[in-house]
């Protein structure tokens, strides 16, 4: 595979945490609580930093006080703290608002997109299929799908780049066929992972030692490593069944294929565990 230059850095940040049972996340596990983080991942491209999704905020409490968005938080406990704010973090790592160049968003679950408004005016790349589905729900059809309006920008449309997910690339990640040279030098690719949400955006990073980042294509390695979904019950309630075994049969081909490829669910901490910080 054609290894491209442009990316010289890769970290993978922790920005709050909800809790749930193991057993929601692999249809193995126990029904034992567990924390599952939301990450974001940052990208040093020569050009400045890319930002994949943007974790939790201050705005995520702020705007699921009121029915029907209570709901989410009421069924899914947040735990985020001013103390471990992207911002805060970018900046100990010496990244200021202005080095930030792009938001590549998975999708627009609250997990994912509560940190937007805290960064503005930085153009946002999403599958335009993705945007779609989302784009005109308010109220109670938006909770139920994990998705809290406010948090996007008020400039959200003039933001945003619609990417198409039926695009060839010059580059070769069998089994997936389609990806979207999104920065058009070869750099980082989008890859359409539906089944969690329609449009869900995987992203491959092509630099030295490549990462795909997969979002809730599964919510911990093990599911990819080994083929193992989350129970009917959470696919049948998250998004299109059928599309999720097609996706995570398709990661497990692509680590097989690629073992020296990182792959990251959002959710998963053994990349931490490992690392042990
Ligand atoms: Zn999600």
């Amino acid at each position: 595979m054609k290894k491209h230059m442009n990316i010289v850095d890769f970290k993978w940040l922790k920005v709050g945490y909800c809790v749930q049972s193991e057993h929601f996340s692999l249809s193995n596990a126990p029904f034992r609580k567990k924390r599952f983080y939301a990450t974001v991942g940052v990208i040093y491209h020569t050009n400045g930093i890319y930002l994949y999704d943007t974790g939790y905020s201050s705005e995520f409490y702020k705007q699921t006080k009121k029915f029907p968005f209570s709901l989410y938080a009421k069924s899914v406990p947040v735990f985020y703290q001013e103390d471990n704010s992207l911002i805060k973090q970018l900046s100990e790592l010496g990244i200021q608002k202005e080095d930030i160049k792009g938001i590549i968003l998975s999708h627009f679950h609250a997990d994912h997109i509560a940190g937007l408004k805290e960064l503005p005016s930085v153009p946002i790349y999403v599958f335009k299929k993705c945007y779609k589905q989302i784009r005109h729900k308010s109220g109670i059809r938006a909770a139920l799908s994990g998705f809290v309006p406010n948090l996007l920008p008020t400039d959200f449309e003039k933001r945003v780049i619609l990417l198409e997910d039926n695009q060839k690339a010059d580059i070769s990640l069998k089994p997936f066929e389609k990806m979207t040279d999104i920065l058009n030098d070869g750099s980082l690719f989008a890859v359409c992972l539906d089944g969690h949400a329609d449009g869900q955006l995987g992203l491959y990073i092509n630099m030295d030692k490549p990462v795909f980042l997969i979002s809730d294509a599964c919510w911990s390695s093990e599911g990819f490593k080994k083929n193992i979904l989350p129970p009917w019950y959470v696919r049948f309630f998250l998004g299109n069944n059928k599309a999720y075994q097609k996706t995570l049969e398709k990661i497990y081909q692509f680590h097989l294929l690629n073992k020296d490829v990182l792959i990251l669910p959002s959710h998963c901490s053994e990349y931490w565990e490992k690392k042990n910080v």
